[in-house]
Parts: C-alpha cells; structure tokens; sequence
C-alpha cells in the first residue's frame, strides 16, 4: 500500500509539474509573439516617420539585420524589399492581410510563413502619404527570434522543473511515511488478530479516525478471545467425555477420512494416535465395518451388527450425523453381556433339568400316595400337591423347551400343513374351550417347512393364549392364506386385549400382564417367549395387534419353501 500511495502520487505531482510547464512555456511562447508584435509594429511607425516623399526606396529598405523592410505601392506592386529578392519577380501584395488592415486604418500585426524567404514572418504594415499618393511601409521580423528567446529559457525552466520533482519525491516520501506508518500497526494489530497472539493495548495515536479503528480492533479482540476460550473449554471438555466413555468412537467423512477418534477406538482396533485425517483402512480392514460405513457414508443407511476383534465382541452401530455428511461409529463391548446371557441361558437349562427329576418323583409318590389314602382331607391336600406339581411340570416342560430353542444348533425341516398343526392344538384346549362356550373358527390351509414339534408349540402357545384370555362365549378365529411368497397364519380372538403399553413386554420370558390372573389360567409366563424364540429360529415374522377389552390378533408369517 505504501509503496503504491507513494508512486501513484509522485505520478500525480509529476503530470501537474509537466502541465506547468508545458504551461509556462506556451504563456511565455505567446507573450514573447505579442512583445515582437509590438516591436514589429514599433520599427514600422520608426520607418513610416522616417519615409520622406524624396525617400529613395531601395536605398531606405536597406536596413541590414534580420528585419524585412517592403515598401508597397498602393495598387500592391512591390516597389522595394529589404529581401536580395528581384522586386519584378514578386507577386502583388495588395491582398495580404497586414496591407490590407493598413488600408482600411487599423494596422495589425500578423504571423504568416514567408513564400520569398521561406521562413516564418511577424509582418506590420502601415499607410504613409508619398506626394499626392500613398505607399505601404510593412516591416517583418522572423519568428525565429522569438524561438530564440524561448530556447534561451528552456534550460532555466527545465532545470526548476526537476529540482521540484527533486523536492517533491522527498516530500511525497516524507507524507507517505507519516500517513502510512500508522496503517502498520493496524495491519501488525489484525496480523495478531488472526494468529490469536493479540493483547488489546488502547493507544493513543497521531489519528484520531486510527485510534477509532484501534479501538474497535481491541472490542473485536475481546469478543473473539472470549469466544475462542469458550470454545476451547467446550472442546477439552467433549474431548475429556468423548475419550473417557468406554464405548469405542471414530468419526469419518465422506471421503471415509477419519476426522475424529477416541482412545477406546485406538484401542480396540490397536492403532496408534495419529490417525485423523488418514483413511479408514488404516484403521481396519473389517469388510463389515467398511461395508456399512460405505453403505451409511453414500446412502445414509444405518446399520447395527456384531465384530469380534481380539477376542471381543463389539456392538457396532453406524449412523449418518444429522445436518451433515459425518459418518459415526460406536463400538460397545458386549462380551460380557453375551457371556451373562449364556450363563443364564445354561443356568436355566441346568436348573429345569435338575428339577425335573425330583418333580417326577414327588408326583410319582404322590399319586401312589392318593390311591392308598381314603382320609378325605388328606386327599384334598394331596390332590393340591398334584395340581401343583402338574403346573410346575408344565413350567419346566416349558422352560425346558425355551433352552432347547436357544441351543438349537441345526433343524431338520419338513412339511408341514398348518391346517392340521392347529386342529391338533385345538384338541389339546378343547375342554377350555369348552367350558368357556367360545366360537372357533378356522379357514384354510398352507404348508410351510419346518420341525413339526417346532410348528405345534408356535400354534399351540398361539391358541392357548386366545383361549386362557377370552371371555366365556367369546370367540377365536384361525386364518391361514397361502400366498405365492409366504403362507400366512392369523389367529384373532374378541378377549380382553392388551394395552399398548403391555405390548412391547409380552413377549419377555416370565412376564405377565396380571401375574395372579396367569397363573389361575395355568399359564406359565414363557409361552410367547416359545413363539418368539421359534420365529427368530426360522427368521418368521411375528407381528401383534391387540386393544384392550376387544381382543387380540397375532400374525406369523412364514417364509417361502
Ligand atoms: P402366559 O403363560 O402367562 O400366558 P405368555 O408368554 O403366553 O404367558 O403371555 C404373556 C402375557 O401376555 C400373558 O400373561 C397375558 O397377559 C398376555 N397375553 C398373551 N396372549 C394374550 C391374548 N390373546 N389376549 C390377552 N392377553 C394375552
């Protein structure tokens, strides 16, 4: 900028100081020209003084220097030229204008170029009595002369001309400095600004406008030192969250950069820190990990899958940020959840077979007992332990079958009619259904391939419950439609329903909408757990739809065989 300001007005400066003097030397151009005039004109009224009518004219004409002296007759022959020109040889003057101002009465002077010297002439004529007649006297000097003049104090102009352009640089450089310098510590103050080095220092400077943009600098400062240090409190502070949660993070862009990671992601996939800004490979070579993050990253589809690494099983879950095109992954460790679960799982299945034996037996002795014994109040004690004793039979028999479902490592499909499946089930509800007086209804038929046992349990526990939860006279309606993707099986019944709220939990082993009301029924709490587990089994779909006080329907759709 400085040097800049500083040429553009030396430029100005220098185009004002040739515009005067190119000035100065046309004004003392034309003022010279007027002087010669006059001097043409003076030497013309010396000469018409001095003509006498004796006058002889080539003689008087003879006046040596440079001055031209004609003497004009007043039909504008010629009659003498102070020129080493012939006279006869020369053209009729009447029409030139300076004889012809004298023969009007108002002699002027004239620059015209000389056709007989060739030159460039000041001429002045001026009417003067000879006899009874007249003559014109017409001097000329050339212009030449004046030239002369001029060329004489060109030298001084010029050299005035550079000594102020001289000055003038020094000067203009002098301004510059003092105008500029000020600017320099306004750009040095923005230049910290922008390095964040900046400390607000109000000080009063040469300028008032500069100390206003100082001062504004200095608020802006603050704001932005404010701003700045809330930001980073924020960021230690995610940073703080984000690499102290135990769940394993990473972040990547669209170009599958990684963009952020914490220490537990370093971890898992044991890399070493440096890792932002290189490319997802670096980090893994997991073809589901990249897969989905390909998937999510160009079609915003999210996913959630299980990676085992180094022995570890990982949740992963990838979702596309909202508002943006960052992808992120979380990784939770969920081994040892799986490993409770199994443990459990186990636990149950040991404990059911455990029990199982001792139960067989205690039901064994007890019937033994009931034939032997005719006391009638020890008999209705004994006919409770056998009712008891069924319904824990039936509460292992079930949970037995759930642990049985949960270690199935193969199955061996056949088909099956589903239309037989559920007269089959029917049968073994037919007393309830009876007892209740309830309406069953079923239409069609479909085939689909699986376990037969696996098709009756998954029914049965279907049936059972539209039964166990109708009212008396209501009724159960089976539906099978066999379509050319899936056969599909409905059983809907106008029971007591299920709140909305309930319907999520069913489906939850041991869980019971009214535990009390179950029980009496004879339900063990794991009949819809059997059917989930069936359905996730063969990959069935399992669907609920219920209200309260006006029934129930449960769809299974299975799949193509
Ligand atoms: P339970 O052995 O108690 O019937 P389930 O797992 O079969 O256990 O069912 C869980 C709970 O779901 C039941 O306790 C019952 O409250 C509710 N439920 C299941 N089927 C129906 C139905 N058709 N109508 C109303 N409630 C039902």
């Amino acid at each position: 900028m400085k040097k800049r300001l500083f040429l553009y007005t030396l430029l100005i400066i220098f185009i004002a100081l040739l515009g005067f003097f190119a000035a100065s030397v046309y004004v003392t151009y034309t003022d010279n020209i007027s002087l010669a005039k006059e001097t043409v004109a003076e030497t013309t009224q010396i000469c018409a003084g001095l003509y006498t009518d004796n006058t002889d004219v080539s003689s008087f004409v003879q006046v040596g220097g440079d001055t031209r002296i004609t003497i004009v007759a007043p039909d504008g022959t010629v009659l003498a030229d102070s020129s080493q020109v012939d006279v006869r040889t020369l053209e009729n003057h009447l029409h030139r204008p300076e004889i012809q101002a004298a023969a009007k009465g108002s002699p002027t002077a004239y620059v015209r170029h000389s056709g007989t010297l060739g030159v460039d002439l000041i001429y002045y004529a001026l009417k003067v009595k000879s006899g009874d007649s007249y003559v014109f006297i017409r001097t000329a000097i050339p212009v030449a002369r004046v030239d002369a003049y001029l060329y004489r104090s060109l030298p001084l102009l010029v050299f005035l001309l550079f000594l102020v352009a001289l000055l003038s640089f020094f000067f203009i450089r002098g301004v510059v400095n003092r105008v500029v310098t000020p600017f320099g510590s306004v750009e040095q103050k923005l230049r910290l600004l922008a390095n964040g080095k900046y400390k607000p220092n109000p000080v009063a400077g040469s300028y008032e406008e500069i100390d206003e943009i100082t001062r504004n600098i200095d608020n802006i400062a603050f704001v932005l030192q404010k701003s700045i240090n809330d930001l980073r409190d924020e960021k230690s502070k995610l940073d703080y969250i984000i690499n102290n949660i135990g769940d394993g993070l990473f972040v990547v862009n669209e170009n599958k950069s990684i963009t952020l990671i914490n220490s537990a992601a370093l971890d898992i996939f044991n890399v070493q820190s440096d890792m932002l800004s290189k490319n997802l490979h670096y980090l893994s070579y997991d073809k589901s990990l990249a897969n989905s993050i390909e998937d999510c990253v160009s079609l915003a589809k999210s996913s959630l899958f299980e990676l085992t690494r180094n022995g570890n099983i990982y949740l992963v879950s990838v979702k596309r940020l909202p508002d943006n095109k960052l992808t992120m992954v979380v990784l939770s460790d969920v081994t040892e959840n799986r490993e409770n679960a199994k443990r459990r799982e186990q636990f149950f299945a040991n404990a059911s077979h455990e029990l199982k034996t001792p139960l067989t037996a205690i039901k064994g002795f007890n019937e033994l007992a009931a034939l032997n014994n005719k006391d009638e109040n020890i008999r209705q004690y004994l006919d409770r332990i056998t009712r008891e004793t069924d319904r824990m039979m039936w509460l292992i028999g079930d949970m037995l079958k759930l642990s049985e479902l949960e270690n199935t490592k193969g199955i061996n499909p056949v088909a099956v009619s589903l239309a037989k499946i559920v007269s089959e089930a029917r049968e073994t509800v037919s007393a309830s259904i009876k007892e209740k007086a309830i309406i069953f209804e079923t239409a069609g038929d479909g085939i689909v391939t699986a376990e037969p046992r696996h098709v009756y349990e998954l029914i049965k526990n279907i049936i059972e419950n539209a039964v166990r939860y109708n009212n008396q006279g209501g009724k159960i309606s089976v539906k099978i439609e066999s379509g050319q993707k899936a056969v599909q099986l409905t059983v809907s019944d106008n029971g007591i329903g299920i709140s909305p709220k309930e319907q999520t939990r069913i489906f939850e082993r041991f869980y019971r909408v009214e535990k009390s009301r179950s029980q009496r029924n004879g339900g063990t709490g794991l009949g819809l757990s059997i059917v989930k587990h069936i359905c996730v089994l063969y990959n069935w779909k399992l669907l609920l739809k219920s209200k309260l006080s006006s029934g129930t329907e449960i769809t299974v759709i299975f799949g193509t065989h």
